[in-house]
Order: structure tokens, then C-alpha cells, then sequence
């Protein structure tokens, strides 16, 4: 049954293979046989094992929790303050469905990202837990809010309670209902009168849903201008398996094939040109 509704998924469902994975199923053109969709994959190769296995990866988000930890610290006290995190990338490691995306030659599919997010099997990304919990030990309010689909809801927070996230509770996990953009919700928890003071996510839209549109030019630049609240207000996360950035590489990436896509990336991409070296 399981093995029909994944075949099911590469004839059917949505062919975008590095869509962010966060419910959001994108147009593209169908792709009818498991070697069309394989070397498109491999794409993805390099940044599912530099999260899997580098040293590197995991001090980076030991990084980050640690200079939020650091901002809190240095906040002075207040009532209702929350602190909002993101889940995917930011505390759950999702990087055993890219690489069964990779081994077996599916495309992202939502159908399959769900059946992912039930099996409840991601971990916690390194250091997370311990922030988390650190937050709450301070008397912090934690909202989780993730676009994962409401659909998942029941799975997603039974995955963040076997981890050992608190307050991972429908009053508390706020996932995508009609829209991907976070700012209705991040009103919703301040109509409950919490202060939000601290963000983390690895998403600039975890940060300003205004940036998913954005060309990378703008959303460089949207770091930039707000440097000084990275590794203070906001929190960031490194994912170099998938995101907003790839698709905001051309405008419609989402409308080409498969190999157009590979090519537009390819592209995108800044070479050395040697005048020196013999070619
Ligand atoms: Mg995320």
C-alpha cells in the first residue's frame, strides 16, 4: 500500500524536488520514470551529507543557540515573554527524507513529506533541545510554529514530545493552515499578550514573510540591513539542503523542468575563469 501511494507520488504529485519543505506544493511538469528524476536529485547530495556528518554543521547550530542564549541573557526580565521557533531545520532534522529522495530518485512530493512527517522519525537538531529547555527552566512561553501541514499536526508534536521539547502541545505548535505566511500567527500569540522576543529559524521567512518573494539580491541585502539583530533577536540556522534561495534564483523557477532547473542553477553560479592554466 505504502509502496503504491509512493509510486503514486512521482506520477502524480508535485515534481519540485528542492520546494521548501513546508506543505507548499509547486507546479511543474510530471515526470513519468524514476531515471528522469535521479541525477536532479544528486543535487542534493553534498548538503544532505555536510548536515549528516560535519563537524562543521553541528557547531554552527551550537553556534546559534548559544548566541541566543546569550541575547536572553541579556535581556532584562518581563512578563509573558515568548520566544518563537520554527521546526523544520531549526530543532527537527529532516535530512532522512532528502537523502530517501536522493537514494531512491523521488521528487519532493506532498504526499510523501507527510507520510515522513507521521513516521515521526526526525531528530533534534544539535543543541536545540538543550536551548529549548533552557528557555523554559527561565519561565520563556515556546510556540512552535512551522508551515509543516495541520494535517501532521498530531505526528509533528508526538515527534517533538519523544524528543523532549516542552510545551510541544496543540496550545503551543502552531503549523500551516491557510497560508504559509508566519505573521498571522506570530499576531495570534501576541493577542494573547506575550512579547515575542527572540526568533529562530532557517528560513528568512521565519523571520519576514515578505522575503519569500524576494530576488536573493533583495534578500542578501535584507541581512545586511538587519545585521545587528542576527545572533540577538533573530537566530538563524544553517540548511544548505533546500530553501526559498533556490527558487529565488530565476523568476518562475518553480514553472521549469527538471533540467531547466539544473540549468538555472548552474548558472547561477559564480566560476573562476583562469586566464593562466592551459584548459
Ligand atoms: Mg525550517
Amino acid at each position: 500500500m505504502y509502496t503504491r501511494t509512493l509510486k503514486r507520488s512521482w506520477i502524480w504529485g508535485s515534481l519540485v524536488m528542492a520546494v521548501i519543505f513546508s506543505g507548499c506544493v509547486s507546479p511543474g511538469p510530471e515526470v513519468q520514470h524514476e531515471k528522469d528524476v535521479l541525477p536532479y536529485n544528486h543535487d542534493l547530495l553534498m548538503g544532505i551529507l555536510w548536515q549528516q556528518n560535519s563537524g562543521e554543521y553541528s557547531a554552527l547550530c551550537y553556534q546559534a543557540f548559544n548566541a541566543g542564549k546569550a541575547y536572553m541573557a541579556s535581556l532584562p526580565s518581563g512578563e509573558k515573554r515568548a520566544v518563537v521557533l520554527d521546526i523544520d531545520e531549526t530543532l527537527l532534522d529532516n535530512s532522512k527524507y532528502a537523502a530517501w529522495m536522493v537514494t531512491t530518485g523521488n521528487p519532493w512530493g506532498s504526499d510523501t513529506w507527510e507520510a515522513w512527517c507521521n513516521a515521526r522519525e526526525a531528530d533534534a537538531i544539535p543543541g536545540s533541545l538543550d536551548f529549548a529547555r533552557s528557555l523554559r527552566e527561565q519561565g520563556i512561553e515556546l510556540f512552535y510554529v512551522s508551515n509543516r501541514p495541520g494535517s501532521t499536526a498530531e505526528s509533528t508534536i508526538e515527534n517533538l514530545q519523544h524528543l523532549g521539547f516542552p510545551l510541544a502541545d496543540p496550545d503551543h505548535v502552531f503549523l500551516q493552515e491557510h497560508t504559509s505566511d508566519k505573521n498571522p500567527r506570530l499576531e495570534r500569540i501576541r493577542s494573547l499578550g506575550y512579547d515575542i522576543v527572540l526568533l529562530a529559524g532557517d528560513s528568512l521567512e521565519d523571520f519576514d514573510s515578505t522575503t519569500r518573494k524576494w530576488t536573493n539580491q533583495e534578500r542578501r541585502e535584507w541581512a545586511g540591513a538587519g545585521r545587528e539583530s542576527l545572533g540577538a533577536y533573530r537566530i538563524v540556522l544553517p540548511n544548505a539542503v533546500y530553501g526559498t534561495f533556490e527558487s529565488a534564483i530565476v523568476p518562475n523557477y518553480y514553472g521549469l523542468s527538471l533540467q531547466e532547473k539544473a540549468q538555472a542553477r548552474l548558472e547561477k553560479i559564480k566560476a573562476w575563469k583562469p586566464s593562466q592554466l592551459n584548459p
